[in-house]
């Protein structure tokens, strides 16, 4: 047991690795790791075993077959205890709209107590301050109150697609007391945040042919449009209110947890404040915050990521296209399984007369949540309530995607802990960026939760 003079003094250590973090955080985002071009993943593995010895593990690359290797560091001071995962990724997304940065996304700069850079939330900067965290009460007592196992997946932000072989040959590293999946962001105001889980998702490409090539559009008198073709499929999927129309789509899916609503109840976070953040026009979900919680929280999605026929240059072209293609993502809750939802999605076509309409599967995540009674969330409540001396905002899961599945299925419990990020990081977009007093808190809040444990 780790006494309160040692606890104060670790808290104390992190306050003045503030430098430490920045300079190891750039060093590391410095390395553009973009998962969907593949690049630079030797040197990001590397960067990342940097790191993890900086914490003073003892870190390996593990190959991984039709992907990147996953960086594991390991760190057993007694081989008695049980293991703790700290599970992050070193690929990042890609940074296009690359004019609308404001500084070179791979050249780390920090401004006003920021520091903006690609990967610096979405994850190498949780990377970073759990590392730190981890040396620092080494630093003190000498050795950690848990065993703790680094993670670090190399192709999170394409879906992790070669993650379930890797998982099946490497059982032992999946196994632990809990395991920490990235973590979650900040408000605004700096409250911290914890959820049980992640939803999960199902991408797919759509395709519509109704002819072999584009003709003048005086000829859609007779010849079908593909875009029109399109959007009838993609109309009977979703309705007007975001229903999705998909038979059988729901099952499985238990209603909501009491416990967690209440949780939701207390929870001071509303999808409101994404009219400020995003300008959005409207918000879904209804007049109070609880019911806009409830349905961010518990509600599933079809989304057209993206949609694209015919002629888009400048100027008018009168074109009667050929083809139309649309991307699709769903956000699926526990209960829910993609490659089921997968099949629903291609019989629902068919029986609706669209099976003219070509559909691959893209990528998956299982969704996945743990009970809050567990010792890792309970650890995670208790090292927020001394950090920030607040209760975080509890959710039953992120709103967005993860490996969680992959430690939960092991029956290892994988929550995320208040982490370097908030509401405004803008990750996966330009101008990513953590405020550097979230960071310093999101240390200490990480070396809490394993002095609880
Ligand atoms: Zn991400």
């Amino acid at each position: 047991m780790i006494d309160p003079a040692e606890r104060a003094k670790i808290y104390s250590v992190l306050d003045g690795r503030s430098e430490d973090f920045v300079t190891l955080l750039s060093d590391y985002i410095r390395v553009p790791t973009i998962s969907a071009h593949g690049t630079k993943f030797q040197e990001g593995a590397e960067a990342t075993r940097k790191v993890l010895e900086t914490a003073g593990a003892t870190a390996r690359l593990v190959p991984e077959k039709g992907g990147p290797p996953v960086v594991i560091g390991e760190i057993e001071d007694d081989s008695t205890s049980p293991w703790v995962i700290l599970y992050n990724h070193y690929d990042v997304q890609p940074v296009d709209p690359l004019d609308e940065w404001t500084s070179d996304p791979f050249d780390p700069v920090v401004r006003d107590g920021k520091l903006y850079g690609r990967g610096a939330s979405d994850t190498k900067g949780n990377t970073v301050a759990q590392a730190l965290a981890v040396q620092a009460i080494r630093e003190v007592v000498g050795r950690l109150p848990v065993n703790v196992r680094f993670f670090i997946d190399g192709e999170e932000e394409s879906g992790s697609p070669h993650l379930l072989p890797f998982a099946e040959a490497h059982p032992e590293l999946f196994r632990g007391l809990g395991a920490t999946i990235e973590a979650a962001a900040h408000t605004r105001d700096g409250k911290p945040s914890i959820s049980l889980g992640s939803k999960g998702i199902l991408s797919v490409d759509l395709e519509v042919r109704t002819s072999n090539v584009d003709q003048h559009s005086s000829l859609a008198t007779v010849i079908p449009n593909a875009a029109w073709r399109l959007i009838a499929a993609l109309r009977s999927l979703r309705s007007e209110n975001g229903k999705i129309l998909i038979a059988g789509f729901l099952d499985g899916v238990p209603p909501p947890d009491p416990e967690m609503l209440r949780y939701l109840r207390k929870n001071t976070s509303d999808p409101l404040s994404y009219k400020d953040e995003f300008g959005a026009r409207e918000i879904f979900g209804g007049k109070t915050r609880y019911a806009r919680l409830k349905r961010a929280a518990y509600g599933t999605t079809c989304t057209i990521d993206g949609i694209w026929s015919g002629y888009m240059g400048p100027g008018h072209k009168t074109v009667n296209p050929a083809v139309a293609h649309a991307k699709l993502d769903f956000r699926l809750l526990p209960g829910q399984r993609p490659d089921a939802i997968f099949d629903r999605l291609v019989a629902h076509l068919r029986t609706k007369g669209f099976s003219d309409v070509k559909v691959d599967k893209d990528s998956v995540f299982e969704p996945a949540s743990c009970a809050i009674s567990e010792r890792l969330p309970q650890a995670i409540l208790a090292a927020t309530r001394e950090v920030y001396g607040t209760e975080p905002n509890v959710f039953p899961w992120s709103y967005g995607s993860s490996t969680t599945w992959y430690f939960t299925r092991m029956g290892t419990p994988a929550p995320h802990g208040p982490g370097v990020g908030y509401q405004g990081s803008r990750a996966h977009a330009p101008n990513e960026q953590i405020r550097l007093q979230d960071a310093g808190r999101s240390m200490k809040a990480t070396a809490g939760m394993l002095m609880v444990l």
